[in-house]
């Protein structure tokens, strides 16, 4: 169950200490306080744990500092989408809206690879237009004499130029709770220009230490990708692991699932599973083109499959695109075949509007009621 007190209410009120000690007294239940912003406010939120189907939701209610009470199913308790559960499947962070009814594009490097790079990818982003980015400074690869990343050598510069370009959001992947740190401190460094989400890849998607750790910061909103060899159910497990300590502004990723039967792409692509996860919680989902698919090949109607593929996420209501660029794929140190090249940054994002656009325009049709047809 939760419980989602009025907008007023805080820990020192005389509404809230009396709504604690009532819990602190009930047998076989625990609760966790979260402080999530909401819309316009600050809101507390109470979730109870253990056997909360012995109480009632009428006297949870009756509290004179609770607003309403949901009563949760086991699944996805935080993020999933319950029975009568009117909370936000939106945050802001930076500036930058997430929510399950919009669109944000990161488009940038899978691997920071040199000061120049970076410089010629937030360039073309600014004129373009664009607000958040993707600069991997922590790369976990297959091979261990594989390139590793600069790791905390390029933060200083990442972020400089981030914010001389005007830069707000740049999704990045850690690894090790001292990757957290080692942003916080550099960004600290360089007088806070720019704003980060930290990714969780999708090998590391049930390391659940890596999970509790990120989930119990609030500083940033975190990426999840799926993990690529285990159920959607798991995954949303996994995602409920960062929530559950404390961070709701978590995103899903889908970025493809290991398997030969999606040869000769990189990876199968699961981008039907956005209206999926849309429907089973509230968050955001990102699809990644550039991991799913993993080429660069192209059919007849002249059209690259990552751009087919990322206008087949769009079309379903995606939320975010993560995609690789790079100024020279060639000398990429990291997925340089999967890259798409700058002068096709402009075509790529025109591309994806068309189909926002029509995403949209489905949205209004199916709003619209049926005349004369009986609906199941
Ligand atoms: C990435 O986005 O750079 C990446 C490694 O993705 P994934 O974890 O999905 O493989
Ligand atoms: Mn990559």
């Amino acid at each position: 169950m939760i419980l989602i007190l009025k907008p007023h209410v805080d820990a020192e009120s005389r509404e809230y200490k009396r709504l604690e000690t009532h819990l602190t007294n009930l047998p076989n239940i625990d609760f966790r306080v979260h402080r999530v912003q909401g819309s316009e406010q600050l809101l507390t939120e109470i979730y109870l744990i253990g056997n909360t189907a012995a109480l009632s939701l009428d006297e949870m209610k009756s509290f004179p500092g609770v607003d309403h009470a949901v009563r949760v199913s086991e699944e996805y308790r935080v993020l999933g989408r319950h029975k009568d559960d009117s909370r936000t499947s939106e945050f802001t962070y930076n500036g930058v809206r997430f929510g399950q009814d919009n669109l944000n594009v990161f488009a940038g490097l899978c691997a920071v690879d040199s000061p120049s790079s970076v410089e010629a990818m937030m360039k073309a982003l600014q004129e373009n237009g664009q607000l958040c980015t993707r600069m991997g400074a922590y790369k976990p690869r297959t091979s261990a004499y594989s390139f590793q990343g600069h790791g905390k050598n390029c933060l200083p510069y990442v972020f400089e130029l981030a914010g001389k370009y005007g830069i707000k959001v740049i999704a990045m992947e850690v690894t090790h709770e001292s990757h957290v740190d080692e942003i916080v401190d550099a960004l600290k460094q360089t007088g806070d220009p720019t704003g980060v989400m930290l990714q969780i890849g999708t090998r590391n998607t049930q390391n659940f230490e890596l999970l509790k750790i990120v989930g119990r910061q609030q500083q940033f909103p975190v990426l999840l990708k799926r993990g690529f060899g285990i159920t959607l159910d798991e995954s949303l497990h996994a995602a409920e692991y960062l929530a559950s300590e404390g961070n709701q502004m978590v995103i899903f990723g889908l970025r493809g699932m290991k398997t030969n039967i999606g040869d000769p792409h990189r990876n199968m692509v699961d981008f039907a599973h956005i209206p999926v996860v849309k429907r089973l919680t509230r968050m955001p989902v990102c699809i990644d083109p550039s991991h799913s698919v993993g080429t660069r090949s192209r059919s007849a109607d002249n059209i690259l499959d990552i751009m087919h593929v990322t206008a087949q996420g769009v079309i379903a209501g995606a939320n975010m695109i993560l995609v690789d660029f790079h100024p020279e794929p060639n000398v990429a140190l990291v997925d340089g075949p999967q890259a798409l090249r700058m002068e096709e940054l402009p075509r790529f994002l025109e591309d994806v509007a068309i189909v926002r656009e029509a995403y949209e325009r489905r949205v209004a049709l199916f709003a619209k009621k049926c005349v004369g047809v009986m609906t199941p």
